[in-house]
C-alpha cells in the first residue's frame, strides 16, 4: 500500500506537470499571433505614411505645372504690352498681368510649405522604418524563441506522458478510479501530503491516530474537510 500511495504521489505531479504544459502549449500560437499582429500594425502605420508622403509629392508636382502655365502666359501677356492698341486695352492687360503676377506667388508660397512637409514626412518615415526593422527583428527572434519553448515543451510531455503510463502499469485500479474521480471534483489535486497532523491544502488538523495510520501508510484515508486522499511522504 505504502508504495502505491508514493506512485499516486508521482502521477499526480506528473498529471500537473502535463496539464500545465498543454495550458502553455496553447498560450504559445496566441502569443506568435499577437507578436505578428503588433508588427502588422505597426507596417500599417508606416504605409500610411507613405502613401500620404506619395499624395504630398503629387500635389507638389500638379502645382509646379500650375506655376508653369502661369509663368508662361506671364510672359506671354508682358509681351503683348508692347503690341495692344488702346488704353484700354493696356489697362485691362495691366490687370490680367497684376493677376497672374499674384496667383504665381500665392503658388510658390504653397509650394514652400509642400516642400517642408515632405522633408517632415521623410524625416518621420525614416525614423518609424528604423523602428519596423528593429521591431521585426524583435518579432522574429522572439518566435523564433517561442518555437523552441513549443518544442522542448512537446519532448517534455512526450517524457511525462510515458513516466504516467508507467506508472498507471503499475498501479492499483481501485486506487486509481478514486484517485481520478477526487482529481476531477478537486480542481486537480486529488492527493495531499500531510505536514506532521495537518491536510498540507486546507489545513484541517487531523486526530493523532489517523496521522499515524498515514504515516504508516498502511490504510487509505481521506481529508474530512476536503475530500483528497492524504499521503505520507516520508521523512
Ligand atoms: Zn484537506
Amino acid at each position: 500500500m505504502k508504495e502505491e500511495f508514493r506512485s499516486l504521489l508521482i502521477l499526480q505531479e506528473a498529471d500537473r506537470a502535463i496539464q500545465g504544459a498543454h495550458v502553455r502549449q496553447n498560450q504559445i500560437p496566441q502569443e506568435i499571433l499577437s507578436l505578428q499582429e503588433d508588427l502588422g500594425t505597426h507596417e500599417r502605420i508606416l504605409e500610411e505614411e507613405k502613401e500620404e508622403f506619395r499624395e504630398t509629392e503629387k500635389r507638389r508636382r500638379r502645382l509646379e505645372m500650375d506655376l508653369a502655365t502661369l509663368t508662361e502666359t506671364l510672359k506671354k501677356h508682358q509681351t503683348q504690352l508692347h503690341t495692344v492698341k488702346t488704353n484700354k486695352e493696356y489697362t485691362a492687360l495691366l490687370h490680367e498681368i497684376e493677376e497672374e503676377k499674384k496667383k504665381i506667388s500665392d503658388i510658390e508660397e504653397d509650394i514652400l510649405i509642400l516642400i517642408d512637409e515632405t522633408d517632415e514626412r521623410m524625416k518621420r518615415i525614416g525614423e518609424k522604418e528604423k523602428m519596423v526593422e528593429e521591431k521585426r527583428q524583435g518579432t522574429d527572434e522572439n518566435q523564433r524563441n517561442l518555437e523552441k519553448e513549443k518544442s522542448s515543451l512537446e519532448k517534455h510531455l512526450q517524457k511525462r506522458e510515458d513516466e504516467r503510463k508507467q506508472i498507471l502499469a503499475r498501479m492499483d485500479g481501485s486506487l486509481l478510479t478514486q484517485y481520478k474521480r477526487i482529481l476531477k471534483g478537486r480542481q486537480g489535486i486529488a492527493i495531499v501530503a500531510i505536514q506532521g497532523a495537518v491536510c498540507e491544502e486546507c489545513f484541517t488538523a487531523l486526530p493523532p491516530q489517523v496521522a499515524v495510520e498515514i504515516r504508516m501508510g498502511e490504510k487509505l484515508h481521506v481529508c474530512e474537510n476536503c475530500g483528497r486522499i492524504l499521503v505520507w511522504k516520508g521523512d
